[in-house]
């Protein structure tokens, strides 16, 4: 598959009318264009933006740190403040969930969590990493490395199987996906989202929670530092959705994937070990749930949510 092809294909994918980013096909095209650049390592990369400040040694067990980010986009003659100030920490191996209203910034939250855009001030450190002042190329080198991203609509390429999108981290680094670990690895998280038997089905022979079964096997594969959730279930139905959900906690649960998971459903959230509630760009409150064990009831959370009214 020619990767100009690819990309050709890509960008004919119509373009939504407001001047939002769409994340997930930015991401598709950044990580071909930097795999086509074959870019130099880290070591060799100058970054051309301000250096990073410096940054005290991330504390230990903290994997991902937000200090006082603030993010104000222009629309039109008018700011919008949609981070005014949030600071939070993940340990490595926590299931953390933002929850809060629409427009209250969670997603502006988790795109600056992974490096996708940067913050008007403050600062992100991932894995001792300070995100927020990397150039575009340093930053798409970061993402490819430590983070997956799952979003609602699944960002699949049509033109590859099963098998083909779940090895697109490996086929972008270069490494040959059929054969040796990589290929171990690939039959692993196919096996964990419960898709051995599809690998040569085309995303349009798949469900809708099969097709995102497949972006989360995708967003796995490489063993991110830290997997970034934007409403993963907003696009499927009730059950569905809630296999998903169970996949992502048993990816935490089993495997110690550090995992932030952005949702307005407070099902969802209560797959999480901590529940941060976002609202008018500042983190509200703070709700401790520990490990969930299988099956745990969301009605405690739920009264918990309408008491902050939400
Ligand atoms: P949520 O994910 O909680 O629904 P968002 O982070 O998407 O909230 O949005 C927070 C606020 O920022 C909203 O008022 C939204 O309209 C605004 N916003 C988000 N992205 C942009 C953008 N690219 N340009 C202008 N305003 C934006």
């Amino acid at each position: 598959m020619a990767l100009r092809r690819l990309l050709r294909l890509i960008e004919l994918e119509p373009r939504p009318e407001e001047p939002r980013t769409d994340w997930g096909l930015k991401l598709a095209l950044d990580d071909y264009t930097a795999g086509m650049a074959n870019q130099p390592p880290v070591s060799q990369q100058s970054d051309s933006r301000s250096p990073a400040p410096a940054y005290g040694l991330v504390r230990d067990g903290v994997i991902l740190e937000a200090r006082n980010l603030t993010k104000r986009y222009r629309l039109g003659t008018r700011d919008v403040d949609a981070l005014r100030g949030v600071s939070l920490q993940v340990r490595r191996g926590e299931f953390v969930a933002l929850m809060g209203p629409s427009g209250s910034g969670k997603s502006t939250l988790l795109q600056l969590l992974g490096g996708l855009d940067r913050p008007t001030s403050g600062e992100v450190v991932l894995d001792g990493e300070v995100v927020s002042h990397l150039s575009d190329a340093g930053a798409t080198r970061l993402r490819r490395e430590k983070t997956g991203f799952v979003f609602q609509f699944f960002n699949l390429i049509p033109l590859l199987d099963v098998y083909e999108n779940v090895a697109l981290p490996y086929t972008i680094a270069g490494v040959d996906p059929r054969h040796g670990d990589a290929a171990a690895r690939i039959r692993e998280v196919l096996e964990l989202v419960d898709l051995q038997g599809r690998e040569r089905n085309r995303p349009d022979q798949l469900s809708a929670g099969e097709q995102q079964r497949v972006a989360l096997a995708r967003a796995l594969v490489a063993k991110p530092a830290i997997l970034l959730a934007d409403e993963p279930t907003g696009n499927l139905d009730y059950a569905t959705g809630g296999e998903i959900l169970d996949e992502l906690w048993h990816s935490c649960d089993a495997f110690g994937q550090t995992i932030v998971l952005v949702t307005h459903d407070a099902r969802a959230a209560a797959h999480a070990d901590r529940v941060l509630v976002v609202g008018d760009g500042k983190i509200r409150d703070e709700i401790d749930l520990g490990r969930r064990s299988a099956n745990r009831d969301a009605g405690p959370l739920i009264a918990r949510l309408a008491q902050l009214g939400l």
